[in-house]
């Protein structure tokens, strides 16, 4: 598959967002892990600018970049931090949360049963009243008529294997996914600390 055309897949998941220059409330914080790399990539590790700014007080990060817009106190003066940088390395956590976006990303927005971008949704593999539980294992990705068709069957039942089996992925396997898939606003600020491929940013 194009990456331009996973670019477009992803496009339709995302919430159109304002500039978050705008008002403070849209000036999260970029938080990097001590080595500089985004302590978590899925849900991105964002900070509200309070959190930033009290870390930052407490000595708790340094600030890598800052937005233009200040905030003001009757001793003092600090532009909001866009980038900051955790001390204390953290160790990140192995497994990225089970979401409904991180299952999209697994199954690069396609489904699961047929390949089709359209009209997706979720599936539980083994249905629930078989015993199916929600877990990464038995989620999929599966457009309507895929998941109308399949009803309440096993895959087995309704002869639709599922084209890749449903696994738990790491951080890292998501990650790698998630290259193809650049969330829905990045502060310029931001760029040189994220993974994604340069070619996406045009
Ligand atoms: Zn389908």
């Amino acid at each position: 598959m194009l990456k331009s055309e996973l670019i477009e897949r992803a496009a339709r998941f995302r919430s159109a967002e304002g500039d978050p220059s705008r008002s403070l409330s849209d000036c999260p914080a970029l938080v990097l892990n001590a080595d500089y790399t985004p302590l978590s990539y899925y849900p991105l590790s964002l900070w509200p600018w309070q959190t930033a700014i009290k870390a930052v007080v407490l000595e708790r990060v340094d600030i890598v970049s800052t937005y233009e817009r200040a905030v003001h106190s009757p001793s003092w003066t600090m532009q909001i931090p866009s980038v900051i940088a955790l001390r204390q390395y953290v160790r990140p956590s192995e497994f990225p949360a089970f979401t409904r976006f991180n299952v999209f990303l697994r199954d690069r927005f396609s489904c699961q049963y047929c390949g089709s971008p359209a009209h997706l949704t979720f599936d539980h593999m083994v249905p629930r009243r078989l015993g199916g539980r929600t877990s990464w294992e038995n989620i999929l990705t599966a457009c309507a008529p895929c998941n109308m068709k399949k009803g309440g069957r096993t895959p087995q039942q309704a002869k639709m294997p599922p084209l890749i089996p449903p696994i738990r992925p790491t951080s890292w396997q998501l990650q790698e996914r998630g290259r193809a898939f650049p969330p829905n606003h990045l502060h310029e600020t931001w760029r040189d600390w994220l993974y994604w491929d340069v070619e996406l940013e045009a």
